[in-house]
């Protein structure tokens, strides 16, 4: 039986060497077989050398560097392909995901369950803005999601190898894991954590990347946005045919003066403003039409340290 963890690393030099330290101290006292797997996606900083340096210094690590950065969600996917343990467990560097969770998502699939997912206990450690734009994108998504996505949710669980190779198997190149693992099924369940102040360094994830995610993981897992197309196109034209009545009536019963410019740039306003919406939605599923039609590779590595398993799905062409 063996575990093995996937670390995506983001200019985590700073705070690398500590992380390793504090997960191999909890991985020994687990007395389980396990390795690691650090995912380098495109840091500008020094941790590579790093990583490498830890593939010297600890047997069970190992690192993977991609051609540069792809993001968050791809780096996870990039590491899933290149592990081989009986479960998996995703994490971020900067230990914001205490290692000292682990035993209790292992304890969880021992018991069976095949996905442990984590829930970040609303504390101070998170800064206020995302608290709040994390709350509201999880209501939001919820409401028009076909799938369930729980708030809080982070990209820290444990991943059994069977689900693990259904996420694999799903091709899509537009990777919202959360909504994904929420989709694979399985027995899932839920830990509870403190989430860690992060070490060093600051969030890699921008206003732009955060806003990245929230879009990939509306259009991706919910027709919401496009019926909403719809819908307001409707409304708009019970709205007109209510106007035209009223122009109608105004022109023939009360023979007053004709409806200024005003009204008409109104309505012009009106269904611009609602035509470009739909559009937009529109564009935005052609966008993940025209990404996923490509079929390009998820990633490119450029190179690796440490002994790396096969892939476990070549990149079909
Ligand atoms: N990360 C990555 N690629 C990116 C952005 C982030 O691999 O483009 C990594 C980062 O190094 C960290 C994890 O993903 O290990 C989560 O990022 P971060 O801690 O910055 O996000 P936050 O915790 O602020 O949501
Ligand atoms: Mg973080």
């Amino acid at each position: 039986m063996k575990i093995s963890i996937v670390v995506p690393v983001y200019n985590e030099s700073l705070g690398l060497e500590e992380f390793m330290k504090s997960l191999n101290f909890t991985m020994d006292s687990l007395k389980i077989h396990w390795d690691v797997l650090f995912v380098d996606d495109g840091s500008e900083d020094a941790s590579w050398q790093i990583i490498q340096r830890l593939t010297r210094l600890y047997p069970m690590a190992r690192g993977i560097q991609l051609s540069r950065n792809f993001g968050h969600q791809i780096a996870l996917s990039a590491g899933l392909e290149h592990i081989d343990g009986d479960a998996v467990i995703t994490m971020d560097a900067d230990l914001q995901h205490p290692p000292q969770v682990i035993p209790a998502l292992v304890a969880k699939w021992q018991e069976g369950w095949e996905v442990v997912n984590t829930v970040r206990a609303d504390t101070r450690t998170t800064g206020w803005f995302k608290r709040q734009t994390s709350t509201l994108f999880y209501r939001f998504i919820n409401k028009i999601s076909d799938v369930p996505i729980t708030a809080g949710a982070a990209d820290f669980r444990l991943l059994d190898r069977k689900a693990v190779a259904a996420l694999l198997s799903m091709p899509e190149r537009n990777r919202f894991l959360r909504g994904m693992v929420s989709w694979i099924g399985f027995r899932q369940a839920f830990v509870c954590y403190e989430p860690g102040m992060r070490r060093a360094g600051e969030s890699k994830y921008t206003l732009k990347k955060m806003l990245h995610l929230g879009i990939d993981g509306l259009t991706s897992f919910s027709l919401g946005p496009l019926r909403l197309a719809l819908l307001l196109g409707a409304i708009s034209i019970i709205l007109a045919l209510f106007y035209a009545v009223y122009v109608l009536w105004v022109k023939i019963a009360t023979h007053t003066a004709e409806p200024g410019w005003t009204s008409i740039i109104g309505v012009v306003l009106f269904f611009g403003g609602v035509q470009l919406v739909s559009l937009g939605i529109f564009g935005e599923y052609l966008g993940q039409i025209f990404g996923e039609t490509k079929r390009r590779p998820l990633y490119i590595i450029r190179q690796t340290t440490g002994p790396i398993p096969h892939p476990e799905r070549k990149e079909t062409p």
